[in-house]
């Protein structure tokens, strides 16, 4: 048994192609371009195996509902060329297969629960910390999701009280991924993360939105366990802060796990994804 993964991010495509305890045979990585061209690299990957399934974890907005016209298509994504593209109809149509199709966070939060940093619970959130913000789960064992896919990173936050930004979602401006994303983080400070490290002012201000956006989703959905990843979540310092302000603002409102084992790094680290939708693809038989 094979199965094959597509974490089509609006970067690159990463695909692996693992055996049926997961380990990976051959995994590669593609820059994302037009969708033809994407995907006509992915088949000349997976057209080296014989599949039994393929999961995908996509970028977004995307379909989830079965009971859309459009399920399976990438919608109002700012990347012109994908929107409204039927993404899982294309590889449907390449291989006669089962095929599971979510978010990337979504996927994430598969591979972070089964294989990662939230093993032996029934719920976990994952959350992406990085060219933008996004959040997906699984509570009792299932992915969360309704008439469509959560949005988490567009949450609305009170501002900090030092802010100075307006924010960068073209939608929102000022919501959570507009102020804490990593492009709000260099277009607030005029330098990207990586060379922010050390300037403590700007791990606190990072630290008072994730708090609140973690507080939210504690809040709504009770997760057991809520993992942290993505590019900026690679400055450690702000698991310590993330977790004392998350303390200050919930005021001990409700009782939650302890804080070091509730807010978590991702074990898979950029693994997390792969995994996720490898996992999708054995569900999805
Ligand atoms: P993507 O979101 O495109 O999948 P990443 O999760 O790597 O990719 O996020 C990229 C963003 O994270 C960029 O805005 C970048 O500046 C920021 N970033 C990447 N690495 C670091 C780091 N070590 N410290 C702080 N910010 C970082
Ligand atoms: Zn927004």
């Amino acid at each position: 048994m094979n199965y094959g993964a597509i974490e089509a991010g609006g970067t690159k495509f990463v695909c692996a192609v693992s055996n049926e305890a997961f380990e990976i045979i051959e995994r590669i990585s593609i820059p994302t371009t037009t969708p033809e061209e994407t995907l006509q690299q992915v088949f000349a990957f997976f057209d080296n195996y014989q599949l039994d399934a393929i999961g995908i974890g996509s970028f977004g907005p995307i379909d989830v509902n079965l009971k859309s016209s459009t399920y399976g298509y990438v919608t109002t994504t700012p990347k012109v060329a994908w929107t409204n593209y039927d993404f899982l109809g294309a590889v449907k149509e390449r291989y006669q297969i089962p095929v599971g199709w979510t978010t990337d966070v979504n996927a994430a939060a598969l591979g972070e629960i089964k294989k990662g940093a939230a093993i032996g619970t029934e719920s976990c959130l994952y959350l992406t910390v990085g060219t933008g913000v996004g959040g997906g789960a699984v509570m009792n064992g299932k992915l969360l999701q309704g008439f469509g896919h959560p949005e988490m990173g567009h949450i609305l936050v009170r501002l900090h009280p030092d802010e100075t930004y307006k924010g960068t979602c073209p939608y929102h401006e000022n919501c959570l991924e507009g102020l804490a994303a990593g492009p709000a983080i260099e277009a607030r400070h005029g330098k990207k993360g990586h060379h922010l490290a050390d300037e403590k002012h700007v791990w606190e201000m990072e630290a008072y939105y994730l708090a609140q956006a973690l507080m939210n989703y504690t809040l709504i959905l009770s997760p057991e366990r809520i993992v942290l990843g993505g590019g900026v979540m690679k400055q450690e310092q702000l698991f310590p802060l993330v977790r004392q302000e998350f303390k200050k603002m919930l005021a001990g409102y409700v009782q939650v796990p302890p804080l070091d084992e509730y807010i978590v790094p991702p074990a898979l680290g950029d693994n997390a994804g792969i995994t996720g939708c490898l996992l999708l693809a054995a569900d999805s038989l």
